[in-house]
Order: structure tokens, then sequence, then C-alpha cells
């Protein structure tokens, strides 16, 4: 199998991965160990609560938040202190990233999604609100949107777009295919190694078999 790109699991990540790579011009291999009857992997079960800062939800229940209060709650439970600044640092990426998410939540998330069609219940919930002050850990204010339907809800433009990419030849999707390795040639990965699993008929949520039937490989175009 070529590829431009490969994405490992078709939960939500890897369906948001694949439907960007696609809307970018990109040929996209998706490959999943389970069955087609689990795409979509823990977000089906999930509540579908997003973290979203300052949204009119939360000013609806005048619940005043900011990028600034958010980012000091994130910082008050990570406790980055391993070479923040310092690149090569152990929390200099993960303080990047975390930095960069929480933009994100109060920046271009929700148009993005609400754009897609995903609606939030419009009652906000406190989860994950730790010792209730702002320089402790924990969300010192509500910021758990309930997207309506739940996870399936969420779940569901994504599922759509790498449907209609299936069926434009754009997203190759091989079920029962589990990634056991990168490739790497010259420090670079290239691709992927594993195996292939036999056919199995499991619903949503059941194991389904681990017999291997078969090995494969997946190269990316550099
Ligand atoms: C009951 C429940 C409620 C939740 N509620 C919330 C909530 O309200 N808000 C929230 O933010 N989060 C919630 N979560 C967590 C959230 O659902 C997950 O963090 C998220 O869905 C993970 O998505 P993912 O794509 O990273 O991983 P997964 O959904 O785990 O998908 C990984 C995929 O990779 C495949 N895979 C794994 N290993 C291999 C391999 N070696 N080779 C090939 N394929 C492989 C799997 O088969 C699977 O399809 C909840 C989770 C559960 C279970």
């Amino acid at each position: 199998m070529d590829a431009d790109v490969i994405v490992v699991g078709g939960g939500l990540a890897g369906l948001v991965a694949a439907s960007e790579a696609v809307a970018r011009g990109r040929r996209v291999v998706l490959v999943d160990q389970e069955p087609e009857t689990g795409l979509g992997g823990q977000a089906f079960w999930s509540f579908g609560g997003l973290f979203l800062v300052d949204s009119p939800e939360q000013r609806r229940m005048r619940i005043r938040d900011s990028v600034e209060l958010a980012w000091q709650d994130w910082q008050g439970s990570a406790g980055f202190d391993r070479g923040v600044e310092e690149p090569g640092g152990e929390d200099y990426w993960a303080a990047r990233w975390a930095r960069a998410y929480v933009d994100f939540a109060a920046g271009e998330k929700r148009a993005w999604l609400h754009g897609l069609g995903v609606r939030w219940i419009p009652l906000v919930g406190w989860a994950e609100r730790g010792g209730y002050l702002a320089d402790g850990h924990g969300n010192s204010v509500p910021r758990f949107h309930i997207t309506w339907g739940t996870g399936p809800g969420l779940l569901a433009p994504f599922l759509a777009k790498i449907a209609r990419a299936r069926a434009d030849g754009l997203v190759d999707v091989r079920f029962r295919h589990r990634v056991d390795g990168l490739v790497v040639e010259g420090g670079k990965v290239v691709g992927v190694r594993g195996g292939v699993l036999e056919p199995s008929a499991a619903a949503r949520g059941v194991a389904s078999s681990r017999v291997e039937v078969g090995s494969s490989s997946c190269a990316g175009r550099p």
C-alpha cells in the first residue's frame, strides 16, 4: 500500500486527521485493527464533553472565562517545570502543545465544529474541577460543553466525511490491520508495518479475535 499520509487508528483522532489530510488533497490510508463495526473508537461511547473557553454557552450562564484564566488553570494542573523554555527540555513540547490547545479551545475550535453541524446542550458542566481555586489544579470555572447527541453526535460529521472520501477513492480504510511498528529509513519514518487479523463479525465494543492471518506494510510518500 502507498499513501501520502498514513493514519493509524480510526478513533476520533484518526478520523479528524484523515479528513483534514483529504481536505488538503492528500491520499490517505487509514488502518485499524478492529472490524468496521468499531469505527470511531472510544468517542462513540463518550459523553462528548468538550473543553471550550469563553464560549457563548458560558457567557449565557454568566461564567466569566478567558484564555489567560484557562492557561493558568492548565499550568496549575500540568505543573510544567522541566526545561519549558529550552528546546529539548522535557516539558518544552508539552507546554507548547498545551498552549496551542488552550488557544484553539478559546479560538477556532467552537466555530470549526459549529460549521460542521455540531451543537451543544446549553448547560455547561464542571468536569475536572480540582481544588476550586484559580491558582490550584483543575478548571476554576465550568468548561465542559456536552455535545448534542453526546459522542455519536461529535463523531457524525467526521464519519460522514470519511464515508464520502472512501466513496471518492481518496481514503483507503484497511480494517483488521494491526500496526506493530514503524518503518524507519535513514533516520526517517517512512511507513508502518504489522499483522493482518482474521475477519471478525464482532459488534462495536465486543472483543475481536487477535488471530493473525498475514502481514502487511504501508509506505508514506516522503
Ligand atoms: C465512556 C467514556 C466516556 C468519555 N467521555 C468523554 C468526554 O465527555 N469528554 C472527553 O473529552 N473525552 C471523553 N472520553 C475519552 C474520549 O472518548 C477519548 O479520549 C477519545 O475518544 C480517544 O480518541 P482516539 O482517537 O485518540 O483513540 P481511540 O478512540 O482509542 O481510537 C484508537 C483506535 O486505534 C485503533 N488501534 C489501537 N491500536 C492499534 C494498532 N496497534 N494498530 C491499528 N489500530 C489500532 C483502535 O482499534 C481504535 O479504533 C470518554 C471515554 C469513554 C470510554
